[in-house]
């Protein structure tokens, strides 16, 4: 099977894929139904594999579609892993536990968010609040996501948001956008007003399987920032923590820090690794969310701003909704053998550093 073969192309094929490859290997699995179904009706789940030792105190964990339709890399990734074989180069005492579809709306619909508009990587705040505030999101908030989506909104929004970027910054507006917003929930990056379902899953997952782990390293897998194709090991864990420092050595330095200032990510409200601090306090963690570039910055936001637009007052089903859901599509996941190539090099590399940093720690 080539490497292009891994990947699938919706869904539904890929949960059917990674069950069947899963249960051929040996793996022990659960599955989680999602309180929304598909754009079909169908059942959407979460589904786990173990692979080791149920009480292993070293594990790796691998995570597809945190970001829905981002799971197409991380879910071709993960079926890669098992179809190639190299599940079977798995170090002695060393367990693998993949997570598939954590956020199995998003993925099934074509969204990057879950079944309640959530950016299910920034769900991990406080929820008691106060909410981190964002006040350039209030103030463009209209912008970002206009009312009507056509030709002469989409020029007319995007010479407003040139000019604040033009006033405060590249980076200022990225962090507008990006970094996570808690007070419009029809907005983008919206990080929830409760908990998601979808981050029940992932801290009953991690919490039941995980709770006599001693070594933990997690590779989150994403895509739709940086260079097209090019991998960047993103490290949300604090700079002065031993973590940050674990994860510089695995990966031989080659990993940045958003609150460094050395990510293409700025830094982010409420991301997944606070709520894995949270779960594990008696595991050494080693996150990095393996982040691959797809379209550039302005494509990207383009195809979620048209996406929020359609979910709120367009038709999914017409015309013009498969065109923006085609848009959303390649801007998450470019169906082409040598982003595929590359994106499947970067996540052996990366993992097998995983395997080798925990068969050290
Ligand atoms: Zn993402």
């Amino acid at each position: 099977m080539s490497v292009s073969e891994y990947f699938s192309k919706d869904y539904g094929q890929a949960r059917k894929r990674f069950i069947d490859a899963s249960k051929q290997a040996g793996a022990a699995m659960s599955s989680y139904q999602c309180p929304s179904a598909g754009p079909d009706g169908e059942v959407l789940t979460t589904d786990v594999a173990w692979h080791g030792e149920p009480d292993a105190e070293r594990v790796l964990v691998t995570i597809s579609a945190t970001h829905g339709a981002e799971g197409f890399c991380g879910s071709g990734v993960q079926i890669g892993w098992l179809d190639s074989g190299l599940y079977q180069e798995r170090p002695d005492g060393i367990a693998l536990l993949q997570i598939h579809a954590i956020n199995p709306h998003g993925f099934a619909w074509l969204r990057r968010v879950t079944e309640d508009n959530i950016d299910l990587n920034r769900n991990f705040v406080d929820h008691s609040g106060p909410y981190p505030e964002n006040s350039a999101y209030d103030e463009l908030a209209e912008v970002i996501c206009p009312t009507s989506w056509d030709d002469a909104t989409i020029a007319d929004t995007h010479k407003t948001l040139r000019a604040y970027a033009d006033s405060h910054g590249e980076k200022a507006l990225q962090s507008a956008i990006s970094g996570g917003q808690y007070s419009h929930a029809d907005g983008l990056f919206f990080g929830g007003n409760s908990v998601a379902w979808s981050q029940n899953i992932l801290m009953e997952v991690l919490s039941g399987k995980l709770s006599g782990a001693k070594q933990v390293a997690v590779i989150d897998y994403h895509t739709g920032l940086g260079p097209r194709g090019h991998g960047e090991r993103i490290c949300c864990h604090s700079p002065e923590s031993n973590d940050l420092k674990r994860a510089m050595d695995w990966y031989d330095e080659d990993v940045t820090s958003p609150l460094l200032g050395t990510s293409s990510s700025v830094e982010l409200h409420g991301v997944n690794v606070f709520g894995m601090e949270k779960c594990l306090p008696g595991a050494d963690l080693t996150v990095v969310a393996l982040e691959y570039g797809t379209q550039s910055s302005p494509e990207v936001n383009l195809a979620l701003r048209a996406d929020n637009w359609l979910h709120l007052h367009g038709d999914p089903m017409s015309k013009k909704g498969r065109e923006i859901k085609q848009q959303i599509r390649d801007a998450f996941y470019q169906d082409a053998d040598d982003w595929k190539s590359a994106i499947w090099a970067r996540a052996v590399e990366t993992q097998k550093m995983a395997f080798r940093g925990l068969s050290e720690g």
